[in-house]
């Protein structure tokens, strides 16, 4: 099933907003097994709008409009689908109930425009937006079918949830898909291709491994197709058990950060990062997850080495004696931004990521980390490679893993 995904909405073109509806609604029709072969922006322009729905009709079988649903004059989408779709606008009142039952409790009172959103397409199938006033629209037109779903992205992802994943499923079930993902530490991907070969080897039709390394590990998404999707979970363990003794973590997003995250927060601790050639990597990765306000306080990105010793109180003699990449800062670095913020633990990391300079002492990849917590202060050098991307990125998840340890 061919699918084409058309945002609507001025302030995407003018770059005032990114377009991040479009990336959720594509992962979801993916995972339902549809083939998203366009992503269009466009404006909020009646003539743009007949355009490329029409085009969108032509060339697949499933296209999802977001976008310009709102009680405002610039607001279209719904007028010119309607008239697309060769059908008039009616009041709907289970809609008219909702949205006045909606401004009451916002203390307002209904007008026209808010009126105008109850208006709906007689043809369409009305999905019911429980957190907002613009209601989906579900058109159907030669087995094709066009969906149109309110711009705001919680309302939109609710309403794809509810209302657009099961009624696909529901309309193509020999097209499902859905995969699973692990973080794979400490291994290069063709040892664990080695690995995990004859367990590959034993995958029956419908499932497939694909490996994506990044630095400091190799994700893996295992994938299932049609009928098999209700074998994932069983084929997934078994991968899991070709992995045991490596280091590995389960999902796509968060992995060691995540355990960190978790970590931290049953024991009540608080953490900040010193950063020197990490940049302030650390701290993106910690608050990459949902709710690490509650121990993630702060970052000093100490990249030169009078910050190091203005704000973090490192010692400059040290500093000129052992260099900034030592083990002698980034103890201090540590210790320091503990004192400063006031947490439980301080991290930090300072070292060269290339890819020039360097010395023979010390090559491009040396990385120093340090951790100080509650009545100890450690700290470690790492060797790792001649890439900025892949030093910064491994000294990130082994300054994680430090913590955890
Ligand atoms: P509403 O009835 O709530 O106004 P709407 O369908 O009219 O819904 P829009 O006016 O197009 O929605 O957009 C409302 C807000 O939703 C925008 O200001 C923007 O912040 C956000 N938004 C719209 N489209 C997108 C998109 N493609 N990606 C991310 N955010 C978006
Ligand atoms: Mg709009």
């Amino acid at each position: 099933m061919k699918a084409i995904i058309i945002t609507i909405g001025d302030e995407i073109l003018l770059g005032q907003i990114l377009d991040t509806n479009s990336q959720y609604i594509s992962k979801q029709l993916t995972r339902l097994g549809a083939e998203v072969i366009d992503i269009l922006s466009i404006a909020d322009d009646r003539e743009e709008i007949c355009h490329w729905v029409d085009y969108a009709m032509k060339r697949a079988e499933l296209v999802i409009v977001t976008g310009g649903l709102g009680p405002t004059k610039d607001d279209v989408t719904k007028k010119v689908l309607a008239d697309y779709f060769n059908t008039r606008l009616v009041m709907n009142e289970e809609v008219l109930k909702w949205i006045e039952k909606l401004l009451e409790n916002g203390g307002m009172s209904m007008n026209e425009a808010n009126r105008g959103q109850a208006l709906q397409p007689e043809s369409a199938k009305i999905l019911f937006n429980r957190k907002g006033t613009a209601s989906g629209m579900w058109f159907e037109r030669d087995g094709k079918v066009l969906v149109s779903l309110p711009g705001v992205p919680f309302e939109m992802e609710d309403l794809m949830m509810q209302s657009v994943v099961p009624g696909l499923q529901h309309l193509f079930p020999h097209l499902q898909l859905d995969y699973r993902m692990l973080k794979v530490y400490d291994i290069p991907e063709s040892e664990l291709a080695i690995r995990l070969s004859q367990w590959e080897e034993t995958l029956p039709e419908g499932f497939s491994l694909a490996y994506l390394p990044s630095p400091g590990f190799v994700m893996l998404r295992l994938t299932a197709k049609g009928k098999q999707v209700y074998n994932l979970d069983a084929r997934f363990d078994g991968l899991k058990e070709t992995l045991e003794g490596l280091h590995y973590t389960e999902g796509e997003n968060g992995g060691t950060e995540r355990e960190l995250g978790e970590l931290l927060l049953m024991k009540g601790r608080t953490i900040a990062t010193a950063e020197s050639c990490t940049g302030g990597n650390i701290a993106a990765q910690l608050t990459s997850i949902a709710g690490a306000s509650a121990y993630f306080r702060g970052s000093v990105v100490a990249y030169a080495n009078d910050v190091k010793e203005r704000v973090l109180g490192v010692s400059r003699e040290d500093l000129e004696q052992f260099g900034a990449v030592s083990e002698p800062v980034v103890r201090q670095m540590a210790e320091g931004v503990r004192r400063l913020i006031g947490t439980d633990y301080g991290v930090s990391t300072s070292g060269i990521a290339g890819p020039t300079g360097g010395t023979p002492e010390k090559p491009i990849g040396t990385v120093w980390i340090g951790v100080a917590g509650p009545g100890r202060t450690v700290a470690r050098k790492f060797t790792f490679s001649f890439t900025r991307e892949r030093n910064i990125g491994k000294a990130t998840v082994k300054a994680i893993e430090l913590v955890i340890e």
